[in-house]
């Protein structure tokens, strides 16, 4: 048996829990489980996970240290978001102090292909010079971080967000759209074209679910102000759940 806690609030976590809960018939190696998985309580209405769940910060470095211990966590896989730096670099302090075994599952970052026209960014602040005056951009970047727009009372922005803006945050001069980002390209076409945007924003994510926005800024010609990942601390990474398997069989392998 391991004890087992998953760092998630990304589609990575998720596909990971469904991967672990199928796997034991195609990975007979695969060790018996124990899951539990940890959001940030970012998303005030998470969809729900087949599995133990806990909601909250946990209070820093030292706190996350106890946690472990009290649960006597195993293994940690840090599932989270690639630019979640803060509790990223939390785990790995905490994993270090506490001799828990850690796995960074990490997408790749996307690449451009032909057509493409990015604009590399290295942090968001970089992102919001680099729009001309009178642009309009789709800001593809979550809630949180939209402020960093608000100085730039020149451009017009479409902020999509899945819970609205805190009380009092600051804005840019646009509209808030709350909703999650299209899956087809079309739709993401269509709505650039909605609104006559002249520029899309977004943070190299990778994977699959925010893509579209990216596929379509080139179908239209749309320069795309691409914001590059914050550096990873040291240490194992994979990028694919079956990997994340391959890593537990080790560990179960090591330990008896
Ligand atoms: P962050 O800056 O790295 O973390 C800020 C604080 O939130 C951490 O210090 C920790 O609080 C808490 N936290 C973050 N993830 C947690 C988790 N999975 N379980 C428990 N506590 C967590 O993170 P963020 O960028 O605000 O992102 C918050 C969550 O949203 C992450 O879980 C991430 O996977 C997800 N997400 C982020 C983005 C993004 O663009 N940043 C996009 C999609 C999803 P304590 O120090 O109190 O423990």
């Amino acid at each position: 048996m391991i004890r087992l806690l998953i760092l998630g609030g990304t589609g990575d976590a998720r596909k990971l829990v469904q991967y672990l809960a199928d796997a034991p018939s195609e990975l007979p190696a695969t060790p018996t489980l124990h899951i539990t998985v940890s959001l940030a309580g970012a998303v005030a209405a998470p969809k729900a996970y087949p599995c133990r769940t806990r909601i909250g910060g946990f209070g820093g470095v030292e706190r996350l240290a106890a946690y472990l211990a009290a649960e006597r966590i195993d293994a940690v896989v840090d599932a989270t978001h690639p630019f979640a730096a803060g509790i990223t670099a939390n785990a790995h302090a905490a994993c270090g102090q506490t001799g828990t075994s850690l796995l960074r599952l990490l997408r790749p970052a996307w690449q451009p292909v032909a057509g493409d026209r990015w604009i590399e960014a290295g942090d968001l602040e970089e992102a919001a010079r680099r729009l001309p005056a009178g642009a309009r951009a789709l800001l593809a970047i979550g809630r949180k971080e939209v402020g960093v727009f608000a100085g730039r009372r020149d451009i017009w922005c479409l902020m999509r967000m899945i819970d609205p803006p805190s009380p009092g945050q600051a804005l840019p001069p646009g509209e808030v759209l709350l909703a999650r980002p299209e899956a087809r390209e079309e739709a993401e076409a269509a709505l650039c074209r909605r609104h006559g945007l002249t520029h899309v924003v977004a943070k190299n994510s990778g994977g699959g679910w925010g893509y579209a926005k990216i596929a379509a800024a080139r179908a239209l010609g749309l320069p795309v102000v691409m914001v590059s990942r914050p550096p990873e601390p040291d240490g194992n990474r994979v990028s694919r759940a079956e990997d994340v398997a391959g890593w537990l069989s080790r560990l179960r392998a090591a330990g008896s």
